[in-house]
């Protein structure tokens, strides 16, 4: 039995960290959990736990789908750690304002539902370097920290399908949006 368990374990793993695009991403900590069920259009049927992404942990862990976890994983590679650079010693922590949540978009009563109730997307407010010191998207869009910001908010235009930051509206002061929409006129991203 204890042997049946531990393959079902590494069959997860492997199913989640392989991806079906044959990536090999090494530093994605996703456990497959049960399907989130929620009331309304809310759910996620392909739900992981993701703890840490290209090596850089999330401040709390994360319901998304593993399409989701595998854009943020692109994006924090290719995007979030080289903006970055060695500052501080490196982009060690990202911290996640939101992820699975059942509402619709901005919250707003009435509006379609959100991304965010389905499990593909997350917001991330800021980042945490080895040092200690924190870039905050409310503090730094428009501050001193801009370029940086402003680096990673476009790396992930492509990864994924809508971003939105401060320059969107009023809802994103404090925060990036990322969401795995697929748009036939390709991302949205402001
Ligand atoms: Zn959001």
């Amino acid at each position: 039995m204890r042997q049946l368990i531990a393959g079902l374990a590494l069959l997860t793993m492997v199913a989640c960290g392989g991806g079906d695009d044959g990536a090999d991403l090494p530093g994605l900590k996703a456990v497959k959990r049960a399907p989130v069920t929620g009331p309304g259009g809310c759910g996620v049927g392909d739900a992981y736990v993701v703890s840490e992404v290209a090596g850089v942990r999330l401040s709390r862990p994360s319901i998304m789908t593993m399409q989701t976890a595998r854009a943020l994983d692109r994006w924090v590679r290719s995007g979030a750690v080289p903006a970055i650079g060695r500052r501080g010693g490196g982009l060690v922590e990202l911290t996640v304002a939101a992820h699975y949540a059942c509402r619709t978009r901005n919250s707003r009563p009435g509006a379609r539902l959100s991304e965010h109730a389905q499990g593909r997307a997350i917001d991330i407010s800021s980042f945490v370097l080895a040092s200690g010191e924190r870039i905050s998207v409310l503090r730094g869009w428009r501050g001193e920290d801009s370029r940086v910001l402003r680096r990673m908010h476009s790396a992930a235009c492509g990864p994924f399908g809508t971003v939105l930051g401060p320059d969107a509206d009023r809802h994103h002061q404090d925060h990036f949006h990322f969401d795995v929409a697929d748009y036939r006129s390709g991302p949205y991203c402001r």
